[in-house]
């Protein structure tokens, strides 16, 4: 009994190295697990279920449903990346969408699973962003626009962000200890587990006496990487 954890793949195919990586290791490493839980950025932008029939996003459903039909439980959460994938997409992976945060009890010990970009209260800037791109009614008007538009939009918006990181100094773009400190006190104290920030680490934190370790995903920009967690404690992998 064991349950694998990935965040940041941020497939695309003009990335084809990573996505190669991504079916070895649907076809490999995840089916022995009992569940797969990606923690938000599967896809490096999505800009709606509408381009769900485009055949590299469709191949991608194609290989996690296969995993499902295995008996494989496969959860998406959303990252920042990918937060318009919607159910309709999520249905034909043969997965089910969860919650960002989401508290799992994993194998006997309380887990909290998030994308990890939420913790990143540092970064004013991306925090606003974030807050106008969660509005339900602004994602309704974007989706209201046609696939292309939205794709170009999407990618502006990437390109702008890129250019903003470089100014921005790597403390503001990590997590800020008060705010996962204050996730866990909030969640009585689980084991924590996130991506986003690209510094795969095992952190202990001592909040209010109680001693939590977090566990932070590796990206798949040049080789990717899992967390494999069962009752004995989480391990990470690399690819
Ligand atoms: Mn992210």
């Amino acid at each position: 009994m064991h349950s694998i954890f990935v965040s940041d793949l941020h497939l695309s195919p003009e990335r084809p190295g990573i996505v190669e990586s991504f079916f070895r290791f649907l076809a490999d490493a995840a089916p022995g697990a009992d569940s797969l839980y990606v923690l938000g950025d599967l896809f490096d932008y999505w800009a709606g279920d509408d381009g769900a029939d485009e055949p590299f996003n469709a191949s991608v459903a194609t290989g996690l449903a296969r995993l499902a039909r295995g008996g494989v439980a496969v959860l998406l959460m959303h990252g920042n990346r990918d937060l318009l994938l919607g159910e309709a997409y999520a249905r034909r992976c043969g997965a089910r969408l969860i919650p960002d945060p989401t508290l799992v009890a994993l194998h006997g010990t309380m887990t909290l699973v998030m994308h990890g970009d939420t913790l990143c209260t540092g970064d004013v800037d991306y925090q606003r962003f974030r807050a106008t791109v969660h509005d339900p009614a602004t994602q309704r008007a974007f989706l209201a626009r046609p696939l292309g538009e939205r794709r170009e939009r999407i990618l502006k918006w990437r390109s702008e962000s890129e250019r903003s990181k470089q100014a921005k100094s790597a403390a503001i773009m990590d997590v800020t200890p008060a705010a996962v400190e204050a996730a866990l006190r909030v969640h009585a104290y689980p084991r924590l587990i996130h991506g986003h920030t690209h510094r795969p680490a095992r952190h202990v934190h001592e909040v209010d006496g109680h001693r939590c370790e977090r566990w932070v995903l590796p990206d798949w920009y040049e080789r990717g990487g899992y967390l494999r967690c069962d009752a004995a404690g989480c391990t990470p992998v690399a690819l």
